[in-house]
């Protein structure tokens, strides 16, 4: 039997990632899209660490170039599309608010219209995000919850989300919309609150750093981990019919309460070195998330494998590991 093809956008991210690394298990051919930069090709530091970069070929293409994406989904003929690429971050997306919804937002779009076009029997993911949901219409959210977007980020979302809906609905597209909660990895990027408490609490550990400038210790976040959150993508895609599923753990933790977690973990205590830095407060805040998940427990037989605990000394482990090998 040919083996089954898979188009991933963002594969040089976190998701990417760890998605084509379940898929190479599952023996895909996998066709990565890549940004070019004027660097020496293109950025697979997070594929080399998983030891996959030489299994996957990458290929050239933006979002924002809808003329590229047909070419690359026609020539590819993908049995599933993933489309996990954004400008992700939600503080940067008031300082590039335009691009944010051009990348984030109408390159969503982009990728729907170009398996529209090309191979409208190919199935769909789209990212789709918490951060839909805001300022926060119900304490734990699902499926139903109306959202309430918060950032240029959350906008350009809910356009990518009912954009998808409306492809499934009016031309009969597989395509799904995976509604995912925070979800984190030693490939998580350095700017987001996880990454950056592990990458300190490493550096402080190893004396390379004596504090870390921090935001809102009052957010709350349902965090997962991103291993656990791209089987979810990939039954998603098994389903026969198409639809939208939230993907959370079911509990939700402060920012406060991560620090105390990771400082613990190489025995300190956060309080010594943590200062609230208002630059790195937001000009609206998501305070709480916290995701029911018993659609995808139902329909995907899908649960989170890996706790919090367990993914906190993951993380702080692995920065210790990379800040080691720089001394
Ligand atoms: P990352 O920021 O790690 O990865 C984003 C990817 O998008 C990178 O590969 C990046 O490429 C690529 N990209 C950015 N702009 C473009 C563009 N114009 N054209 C093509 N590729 C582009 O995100 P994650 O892996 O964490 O998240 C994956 C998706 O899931 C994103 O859409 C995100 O918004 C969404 N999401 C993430 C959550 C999370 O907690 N991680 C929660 C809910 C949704 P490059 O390497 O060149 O920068
Ligand atoms: P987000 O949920 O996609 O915005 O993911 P982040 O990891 O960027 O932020 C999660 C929460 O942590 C938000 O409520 C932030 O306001 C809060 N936070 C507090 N301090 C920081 C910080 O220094 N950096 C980041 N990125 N977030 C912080």
């Amino acid at each position: 039997m040919a083996k089954k093809c898979a188009v991933i956008t963002g594969v040089t991210g976190q998701d990417g990632a760890y998605l084509a690394q379940l898929l190479l298990e599952k023996d895909y051919r996998i066709l990565g899209v890549a940004r070019r930069s004027s660097h020496f090709g293109v950025s697979t530091h997070r594929l080399d660490w998983l030891g996959i970069a030489d299994h996957i070929e990458i290929v050239d293409g933006d979002l924002l170039d809808l003329g590229g994406l047909c070419r690359i989904v026609r020539d590819a003929r993908p049995d599933e599309v993933y489309n996990l690429a954004a400008q992700s971050f939600v503080k940067t997306s008031w300082d590039q608010p335009v691009l944010t919804a051009q990348v984030t937002g109408v390159g969503a779009l982009n990728v729907l219209e170009a398996v529209r076009l090309e191979a409208p029997e190919a199935r769909v993911y789209q990212a789709s995000s918490s951060e839909m949901y805001g300022l926060i219409r119900e304490p734990i959210q699902s499926e139903t919850t109306p959202f309430y977007p918060r950032s240029p980020y959350a906008a350009a979302k809910v356009f990518a989300h009912w954009s998808t809906v409306n492809y499934r609905e009016s031309f009969g597209m597989h395509a799904s919309s995976g509604i995912l909660f925070n979800h984190e990895s030693p490939l998580r990027g350095l700017e987001f609150v996880t990454r950056k408490i592990t990458d300190a609490v490493a550096r402080i550990k190893l004396g390379q750093a004596n504090e870390l400038r921090m935001g809102n210790l009052d957010a709350r976040r349902d965090w997962g981990h991103a291993r656990d959150y791209v089987r979810a993508m990939w039954l998603m895609m098994q389903q026969p019919v198409a639809d939208d599923y939230v993907v959370a753990t079911g509990r939700t933790t402060t920012v406060r309460d991560f620090l105390s977690a990771a400082f613990a973990h190489v025995d300190l205590n956060a309080d010594d070195y943590v200062r609230i830095d208002p630059a790195f407060l937001r000009p609206a805040e998501v305070e709480t998330l916290h995701g029911d998940a018993a659609k995808a427990h139902r329909i995907l037989g899908w649960s989170p494998l890996i706790s919090l605990e367990q993914m906190i000394g993951e993380m702080v482990d692995a920065d210790l590991a990379r800040h080691r090998d720089r001394t």
